[in-house]
C-alpha cells in the first residue's frame, strides 16, 4: 500500500531540484535511476564486460572505468547500439528499484527519479507520474547556463529525447518550472498533499 511518485521530465527540466526538496522538506526516500544506471557500469560488473567485449577493450580507462564519453559517441547517432545498451542497463534499474521498493516499511511514501520512465516502461512500478516541465526557451538557457554547452548542442540534446509534451500528456501531476524557484515548490507542496 505504498504512495510510489515516478519522478520524470525533460533533460535539465528540474527533477532533482523537486526531488532534493521532496528529501529535504518532507524526509521522503529517494531512489534515482541514474545512480543504479552508473553502477551497473562498475568495473567488474558483468554488464561493463558485456560493453567491453562488444566495442572492444578501448572503450576502457587505464583504470577500467567506463569511457562514458566514448561510449555516447557510438550511442549517439546509432539507434541499433542505444537500443543494445538500454536492454542492457534498464533490467539491472528495474531490479534495484523493486529491491527499494521492497525494503520499504509498510504504506511508505517513496520517490523514484526516473528520467526514463516512458522510454524504459517503467510506469508500472509507480502510483502516480510527475513530470517536471519547463518551457523550450527556459530548459535552453539552464541547459546552456549549467552544462556550458553552445545552443546547436542544447537543442541536440532536447531533440534526442521524447518531447516533453507527450511526457506531459501522459502525467498525472504536470509541475511547471518555467518560473521561480519558490512557483515550483508551491507546486509540489499541493500535489504531495493532494
Ligand atoms: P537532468 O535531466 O540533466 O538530470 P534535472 O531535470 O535533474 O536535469 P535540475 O538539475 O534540477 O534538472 O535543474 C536544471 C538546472 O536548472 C539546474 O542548474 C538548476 O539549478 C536550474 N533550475 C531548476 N529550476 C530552476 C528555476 N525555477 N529557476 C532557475 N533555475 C532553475
Amino acid at each position: 500500500n505504498h504512495r510510489l511518485i515516478g519522478l520524470t521530465g525533460g533533460i535539465g527540466t528540474g527533477k532533482t531540484t523537486v526531488a532534493n526538496y521532496l528529501a529535504n522538506a518532507y524526509k521522503l526516500p529517494i531512489f534515482d535511476a541514474d545512480i543504479y544506471a552508473r553502477e551497473a557500469v562498475q568495473p567488474g560488473s558483468s554488464i561493463l564486460n558485456n560493453i567491453a567485449e562488444r566495442y572492444g577493450a578501448d572503450i576502457l580507462a587505464a583504470s577500467g572505468a567506463l569511457n562514458r564519453q566514448q561510449l555516447g559517441n557510438i550511442i549517439f547517432n546509432n539507434p541499433q547500439e542505444k537500443y543494445w545498451l538500454e536492454q542492457q542497463i534498464h533490467p539491472y534499474v528495474r531490479d534495484r528499484f523493486v529491491e527499494a521498493i521492497e525494503r520499504l516499511p509498510l504504506n511508505s511514501t517513496a520517490v523514484l527519479v526516473v528520467p526514463l520512465l516512458f522510454e524504459a516502461n517503467m510506469t508500472d512500478l509507480v502510483t502516480e507520474i510527475w513530470v517536471v516541465f519547463v518551457d523550450e526557451q527556459q530548459q535552453l538557457n539552464r541547459l546552456i547556463e549549467r552544462d556550458e554547452l553552445t545552443l546547436a548542442q542544447a537543442k541536440a540534446r532536447i531533440n534526442s529525447q521524447m518531447s516533453l509534451q507527450e511526457k506531459c500528456n501522459k502525467a498525472d501531476v504536470v509541475l511547471d518550472n518555467s518560473s521561480t524557484l519558490e512557483a515550483l515548490l508551491k507546486q509540489v507542496d499541493a500535489a504531495i498533499k493532494a
